[in-house]
């Protein structure tokens, strides 16, 4: 290398990390926001979870109204029980949905979040905010919807079933890959997402073996928090713009796509892109990055198959037709129609990555 020349942003939020620590951290950033109406969005299935990590906040509203992907309806409804409520800031417990209703809320209201993430999607750390309407999904960028502090508690994440632990963590995952080479990726990214590749690889399989242990769930959390980051200043790759389709067009679940579509990506960018070829293989022990990604979700039992998640063949042409025009420029191979033809073919039927 004989010239290094880049411009990074972090982003600033605070983050607290600790296991079994999630109601004493909620409750001491209320306390830094000077917050007495609390608003908590939790969807029913963490509601419980809700209950603990609150139990020292003064809580106005549960809402627990949340569906994937924001649609506008839900976002409204939201808006107005924060408003009848006046509500002064917003704990949300969940996943990305949920994190994401809590961002489509502060975007208008300019509510301070707390989030305390259940999932490995990594929304927290990004001021990336999406809303559907008409099966269209629209995202924007606004630092109003960072959450002041992400408070991660692994203690929180075993309930989460080993099948969506497994796909989380590959969406996790794509999140490092993708940084590679995204538009905006610099060194710093690169070597956050490496950091991050090491730490998922080394968790999820413990997940796996031992879904209770609080071990991988902390490496694998610590992962998902780098590789968001890392997501967040390099911006959208190939992957993420291919999955971004094909999620908010179909309604395809969000993190099986991620885990289905990522080795697809890595095979066609890898063989042009030499020094994420050579971080991806090494943090993932595999003698190229795609063997090292294939060994990984074969001990992980990750799906491998759209048209068994609701994708259909006859989507396939509409989906290239949607995906082409939005490749970014960077992207080290250049994409084709055939190659992409080729591409969510093989993701629809499960075959092996070329
Ligand atoms: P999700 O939030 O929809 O959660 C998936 C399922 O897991 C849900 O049924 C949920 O109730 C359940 N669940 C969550 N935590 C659990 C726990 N601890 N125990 C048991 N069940 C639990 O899915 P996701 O993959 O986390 O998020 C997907 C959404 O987030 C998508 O809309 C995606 O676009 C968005 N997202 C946004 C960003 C961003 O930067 N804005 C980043 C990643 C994902």
């Amino acid at each position: 290398m004989t010239e290094m020349r880049f411009i990074h942003e972090t982003l600033g939020q605070r983050v607290r990390f600790g296991t079994g620590e999630s109601a004493d951290g909620v409750a001491a950033e209320i306390k830094l926001l000077g917050a007495d109406q609390v608003m908590v969005i939790a969807a029913p299935s963490e509601t419980t979870l809700a209950r603990t990590v609150s139990a020292d906040i003064p809580v106005a509203l549960v809402h627990q109204d949340v569906r994937m992907h924001v649609p506008v309806e839900v976002a409204a409804r939201a808006r107005s029980a924060a408003n009848d409520h006046r509500v002064d800031a917003i704990v949300c417990v969940g996943g990305g949905s949920t994190t994401g209703l809590a961002k489509a809320v502060a975007l208008t209201t300019g509510l301070p979040i707390v989030a305390v993430p259940t999932t490995y999607a990594g929304s927290e750390a990004t001021s990336v905010w999406g809303l559907t309407e008409g099966g269209t999904k629209t995202t924007g960028v606004d630092t109003r919807v960072l959450p002041r502090a992400i408070v991660y508690d692994a203690a929180l994440m075993t309930g989460l079933p080993v099948d969506l632990s497994v796909v989380s963590g590959l969406n996790a995952l794509a999140h490092c890959v993708d940084s590679m080479w995204a538009p905006r990726t610099d060194p710093i990214n690169r070597a956050l997402a490496t950091e991050a590749i090491h730490a998922l690889a080394a968790g999820l399989p413990k997940i796996v073996s031992a879904p209770e242990s609080l071990a991988g769930r902390e490496e694998t959390l610590y992962g998902a928090y780098l590789a968001a980051v890392a997501f967040a200043s390099a911006g959208s790759g190939l992957h993420h713009k291919i999955c971004h389709v094909l999620g908010g067009r179909y309604d395809l679940p969000h993190a099986l796509t991620h885990a289905v579509v990522l080795p697809h990506v890595l095979a066609l960018n890898a063989p042009n892109a030499p020094e994420a070829e050579e971080r991806i293989a090494g943090a993932l022990g595999g003698d190229t990055a795609v063997r090292g990604l294939q060994e990984l979700r074969h001990r992980l039992g990750a799906p491998r198959a759209l048209r068994d998640h609701g994708f259909r063949e006859n989507q396939i042409s509409d989906a290239v037709d949607v995906i082409l025009p939005v490749v970014p420029d960077t992207n080290s191979t250049t994409v084709t129609r055939d190659r992409l033809t080729y591409l969510l073919r093989d993701a629809w039927e499960g075959a092996d990555p070329r």
